[in-house]
């Protein structure tokens, strides 16, 4: 490869909206047959909004969203912004937290002062049954209904107790469909790696038109590297397109990350190429960029 001809597919690149870290990356891209996507941020636009509250029998809403806004006001993530806005805006006003906990890829717990402390915890309904509780059954329809939709629930607990179920959605971003359409039309197989559960993976793939097959859904932040060497040991090669301070190691596993220009600083560090314009169609661009430069030179 001629440094020149390299150099004419960086600056193409970026036109494009795409800055290539350096010109060893295009020669990787040549190989790549399996581009594993992000949900959160990367096929979906990240901004949630809280679309339904189900409070658990003899529970006050108004306490629920002082509670759960509360203590998620002290969380960065997408999830926990929306709830803390809609609970800010209904109730107005939010209460203090003490001891505060996130729990990586689960959710948060805390001490909530209203009218007197108490320990209170939003997040997968994992974590409640973790410590040996089961929902009540207005819970557990709303989580499955919310889940059938591709919504995300989460559920509100203290004292010991399931006290209700915040659902939240995200919308797929316009462009997401197409852009996994140019990859298959490329020959890449596209699979969708996420912390979210299955029944909210498989409502988004079929949105965007990945196959069941290839969603790999309740992966921990820490799994996700494991999931993408599992799939480097089954023989693909694999590019990752995330988003997310979470998805850091894992696009530093791959054989080529594809950081969106909305992520965060840690995983543009850690990919080779940062796809400047929040588009999932310019992971396509890129590749087809890279594989077109390749012919040129060889
Ligand atoms: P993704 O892979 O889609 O970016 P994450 O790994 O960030 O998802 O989170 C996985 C799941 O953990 C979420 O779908 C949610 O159920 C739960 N969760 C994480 N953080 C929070 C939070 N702050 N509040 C409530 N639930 C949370
Ligand atoms: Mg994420």
């Amino acid at each position: 490869a001629t440094p020149t001809a390299l150099m004419v597919g960086t600056g193409r690149g970026a036109q494009l909206g795409i800055l290539i870290k350096g010109p060893e990356v295009l020669e990787s891209t040549h190989r790549v047959d399996t581009v594993v996507l992000d949900k959160t941020g990367t096929i979906t636009t990240g901004r949630m909004s809280l679309t339904d509250v189900t409070v658990a029998a003899g529970q006050d809403r108004t306490e629920l969203l002082q509670l759960a806004g509360a203590l998620e006001h002290a969380s960065e993530h997408p999830i926990a912004r929306a709830i803390a806005a809609a609970a800010l805006a209904e109730t107005g006003t939010l209460p203090e937290v003490y001891d505060f906990a996130n729990v990586e890829g689960v959710g948060v717990r805390g001490v909530v002062d209203l009218g007197g402390k108490r320990t209170v915890l939003v997040g997968r309904r994992r974590m409640l049954e973790d410590t040996g509780q089961t929902l009540p059954d207005r819970l557990d329809a709303a989580i499955t209904e919310a889940e059938r939709l591709g919504r995300t629930a989460v559920v509100v607990a203290w004292e010991g107790q399931a006290r209700g179920v915040l659902v939240v959605s995200d919308t797929v971003k316009p462009t997401s469909r197409e852009a996994v359409s140019q990859l298959r039309r490329l020959g890449l197989r596209p699979v969708l790696l996420t912390g979210d559960n299955r029944a909210v993976a498989l409502a988004i793939a079929a949105e965007v038109g990945i196959d069941a097959a290839d969603v790999i859904a309740d992966v921990l932040p820490a799994d996700k590297v494991a999931e993408i060497t599992r799939l480097q040991q089954s023989g693909a090669v694999v590019a990752m397109v995330g988003d997310g301070i979470n998805d850091a190691p894992a696009l530093a596993q791959a054989d080529l990350g594809l950081a969106m220009g909305t992520g965060t600083d840690v995983a543009i560090e850690a990919s080779d190429l940062t796809l400047v314009r929040g588009d999932l169609r310019v992971a396509a661009d890129g590749i087809r960029l890279s594989r077109r430069t390749l012919r040129t030179i060889q």
